[in-house]
């Protein structure tokens, strides 16, 4: 067992939240009942989760997207207002991290998507939110294997016979950061998202580029974060997917 605002502390160094200049706030975005035995995992905050959290009577619940982000409006209405309703009423903790549980260098979503992936030397690319590595694939063996880990079919642009040796990658919503792959000379972008230009971007800088999903792709980072909390503060925890395809 564990109170709300040590857990809050404790992540917050943990994870380097005053480091990210990020466009949301992270940390406990709602405050909930101070002490908590259960925590839950989810990628994204909406209605069907809250519902499931409640089912499985948790104290808090950690999300990759939480409920503020600064080009949203500020006032509280619509799904904004039920979503806010439901976490206060029933008393549950809102944890949020989105930039930091993005780059770290444990627990990240890109971390963690490198392991999955068997990528080796896994390392940032300067200071972006970027990650390069190694692997030894075609570029058909390497969708296989992200269609396998993500339990979706991804979209795959290049000639599926060519060797992958060097590979980046970024989860989420990063197709403009095809650009630091180029940079770097790699064979292979991955992320979750793609734009209508993407294709012929990566054509043009002769590089393979696979869109694995924006949900997909950001399943690991939260997981792993809550984890390592629950093994450090003796707390229950447990991953709830509520699936998305994009
Ligand atoms: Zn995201």
């Amino acid at each position: 067992m564990i109170d709300n605002k040590t857990l809050s502390e404790y992540c917050h160094d943990y994870l380097d939240v005053d480091t990210f200049d990020d466009y949301c706030p992270n940390g406990l975005q709602i405050e909930g009942r101070q002490q908590i035995r259960k925590i839950i995992a989810g990628v994204s905050v909406n209605q069907d989760l809250i519902e499931r959290v409640i089912d499985e009577k948790a104290d808090a619940l950690f999300v990759h997207h939480g409920l503020f982000w600064q080009n949203e409006s500020l006032v509280i209405t619509g799904i904004k207002k039920n979503r806010i309703k439901i976490l206060l009423e029933k008393n549950i903790n809102l944890f949020a991290y989105h930039l930091p549980l993005d780059a770290h260098l444990i627990v990240g979503n890109n971390i963690q998507l490198a392991m999955h992936l068997n990528i080796v030397n896994p390392t940032p690319i300067g200071d972006t939110l970027v990650w390069q590595g190694e692997v030894k694939l075609s570029l058909i063996e390497v969708s296989q294997l992200v269609q396998d880990i993500t339990q979706r079919i991804p979209l795959v642009f290049g000639d599926l016979n060519q060797q992958i040796k060097k590979i980046a990658w970024c989860t989420g919503d990063a197709q403009s950061y095809i650009k630091h792959a180029i940079n770097i000379g790699a064979d292979c972008f991955i992320t979750g998202e793609i734009s209508e230009q993407t294709p012929a971007i990566a054509k043009e800088n002769n590089i393979a580029f696979i869109s694995a999903g924006h949900y997909a792709t950001e399943r690991y980072g939260v997981q792993a974060l809550c984890q390592h909390l629950s093994e450090k503060f003796n707390v229950q925890y447990q991953f709830i997917d509520i699936d998305n395809i994009v």
